[in-house]
Formats: C-alpha cells, structure tokens, sequence
C-alpha cells in the first residue's frame, strides 16, 4: 500500500475537484451540466479556476470551503469562466471580513468592463495581469502561463506545478500550431473540448484537434471536460474511451463533482 496523503475525513490530500462540465453558451444556460470550473487543492494550497455560473452552489454542495482558497485564477472573460468571480472573492473572504488571497485575470478581463466589482477589490490582497508565457505563485502551487490562445477575447491557459508534477489546463482556444508546446512535459492534461468536429469560425477545440494535442503534449493522462451540446450527445465518456483507443493515452471524461486524486500522478497509477 503507498502512503498516500489524506486529511482529516480520510479524503485524498491532493486533489483536482471538477465543479462543472459544460462548455459554451447552450450546455451553461441549460444547466445540462454544472459549470462551476476547477477546485485545484494540491500540496497545502488551495486555488479555484475558471469560476463560471453556479460555481458558489457547486463548491458548498461538496463542502469546499472557499475561505481557505489562496487565489483565484481566471484564464479569460467569458461567462463560463468568470460569472462568479465576485461572489467567490466574497465567500473567499468571508464577506470581506478576512482580507486574504488574490485574483489572477488577463488584462482585458480587468478593463473598462471588469469581472470583478470594485469594491470587492480591497477585499483581496491584490490583482495581478496574467501576461503570456509567465511564471506566478500561489501558496505552494507555481504556474506557468500559455502562449496566447486564440479565442476572441485574451485567454491563456497554464501549466501548475508542484512537487515535481505538472498539470496543463488547455482552456478555450481553437487550434494552432505552437500551442501544444506551452504544454509540454505535462503529467496531466486538462483540455475544453467543445466541439466534436472543428466548426470554423468558432475558436474552440474539437475531438480531432484533441487527438492531434495529446500527440503533441504526450501526458501520462488527460481529463476531458467544458462539454459542448454536440460532445454531451455523443456522450463524453465514449468519446473518451474512443480516444484513448486511437491516441493510446489514457483519457477520461471529466464529471460534475468529480474529484481526482492528484497522488496517481506521482505513483503512476493512472
Ligand atoms: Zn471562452
């Protein structure tokens, strides 16, 4: 048996939580599935990312608590990635009464119509621009920003590292040539695949772009997740199976409240 770290519930240490899996506009306003982004606890810190609407709702659901949060890290604008910025910076906080933690966004998510309220600013320790391929901490957790993806508002994904592990988030982007280098020596890969084939012009992943990434970025496993309506009717967990078949990585579908054990990484488990 390995020593595998838990806490006091007995729960895994380390841990990716999905508190959502739906991608783009008609998945998020149907709520055919959650869509309340990533809870990242890894090493003794604590990061939410990407929280879309319903992200509040999700992480009180699974008892995640927001207070012990040390950032929150927002790859770009859309709704579906920054719905709830404000009233997880306010739960972060407990109301502004704790003033801890900080915010990470592109600049243009900061500009004349910012995600965050102002007056939730001086809640939070600071705000700080994420800018292409640059190295930020959190706690105990590093992360290294994308090359700017191509997604008609400033996105970037990132690579967070700790204790010798990396984990890629490939968020929203259609694809191009150069970007599976910014993920490069992932252990894990989390990648929003949208679409199940490329529709241009919509700036978004589809299976074949996936396949040809995981070609590319080669990590011991992917989590597929950010489901669009097509993707959701062919059933994410067959696309999945299939994929792995094809690409001969392990690849999974992400599901709402699923909540994975950072541990496999390091043993090779996965
Ligand atoms: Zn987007």
């Amino acid at each position: 048996m390995s020593a595998r770290k838990t806490d006091e519930n007995g729960t895994p240490a380390d841990t990716i939580t999905f508190l959502g899996t739906a991608g783009a506009r008609f998945m998020v306003s149907k709520q055919l599935a959650a869509s309340g982004g990533m809870w990242l606890d890894w090493n003794g810190t604590q990061v939410l990312i990407d929280p879309g609407p319903g992200c509040i709702v999700q992480a009180t659901k699974r008892k995640l608590n927001a207070e012990k949060l040390s950032a929150i890290i927002i790859s770009h604008r859309h709704l579906d990635h920054a719905a709830d910025a404000n009233v997880m910076v306010e739960a972060m906080t407990n109301g502004g009464f704790k003033k801890h933690g900080r915010l990470f966004a592109p600049a243009d998510a900061l500009g004349p119509e910012p995600v965050i309220f102002s007056y939730l600013k001086s809640y939070i320790e600071g705000i700080t621009v994420l800018e292409t391929e640059t190295t930020y901490r959190a706690g105990n957790i590093s992360f290294r920003t994308s090359v700017k993806h191509v997604h008609q508002v400033e996105t970037y994904g990132m690579v967070f590292e700790s204790d010798g592990q990396m984990i890629g988030y490939v968020t929203d982007t259609r694809y191009f040539e150069g970007l599976a280098k910014s993920y490069a020596g992932s252990d894990l890969a989390i990648i929003n695949m949208v679409l199940t084939e490329p529709r241009p012009p919509v700036d978004h992943l589809s299976v074949p772009d996936v396949e040809k990434l995981l070609g590319e970025i080669k990590p011991k496993i992917a989590i597929l997740s950010h489901f669009g309506m097509h993707v959701w009717q062919a059933r994410p967990w067959l696309v999945a199976e299939e994929m792995s078949q094809k690409t001969g990585i392990r690849v999974i579908a992400a599901r709402d409240g699923m909540k994975y054990d950072l541990a496999q990484l390091k043993e090779g488990q996965v």
